[in-house]
């Protein structure tokens, strides 16, 4: 089934772009970092899997999230801050620290809920992966004058504040929709 995306559901990729927005674009890996990168996760490009939970690999995951209670953390999208994933354990983890959210047998799609066996064995090398390299992290309060940081914020609320409006308007709009379907 689509996604069936709404208004509302655009708040948190909105958040993400003006973060994204900020950093550095990303560097595109070597293939020799990616190699040492799936070596320490105990891949190698033929063999890569989702370094959670072992199912097929569809994207690259933020090992530390570049994105946390709507604001950015610092981290960006490097190669050392970045491992395979599948798309069920990028969603469930969103802005977990990844640890606390792989062995919490109730947060969203963990695989401490799942059962995944091998769980122990993956958080050895999450940990060994951190420790691969020192991650940039960007000091967003020492580099930019705080009025300037203030101001762009103000400016993701009245987007923030818009985009509300819009679902409220889309609500009534939606609601007018059903109620002609049902009187058919
Ligand atoms: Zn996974």
């Amino acid at each position: 089934m689509p996604s069936g995306q709404t208004i509302k559901d655009r708040k948190s990729s909105l958040t993400n772009a003006f973060v994204n927005s900020i950093l550095p674009r990303p560097v595109k890996p070597t293939f020799e970092e990616v190699e040492e990168a799936l070596a320490i996760l105990g891949m190698d490009f033929t063999t890569v899997v989702c370094a959670y939970c072992g199912n097929a690999k569809t994207e690259w995951d933020h090992l530390r999230p570049i994105v946390v209670n709507q604001r950015p953390t610092g981290y960006t999208s490097e190669i050392a801050n970045l491992v395979p994933a599948c798309n069920k354990c990028n969603q469930g983890k969103g802005n977990w620290q990844w640890k606390k959210w792989m062995l919490n047998p109730k947060a969203d799609s963990s695989p401490s809920k799942r059962g995944i066996k091998d769980l122990a064995d993956r958080i050895r090398r999450l940990e060994a992966y951190e420790r691969w390299r020192t991650p940039v992290k960007i000091e967003f309060d020492k580099i930019i004058d705080p009025n300037v940081w203030a101001n762009y914020w103000g400016l993701w609320e009245e987007i923030n504040a818009d985009l509300s409006k819009c679902s409220e308007v889309a609500e009534t709009l939606r609601a007018t929709v059903i109620g002609s379907l049902s009187s058919k």
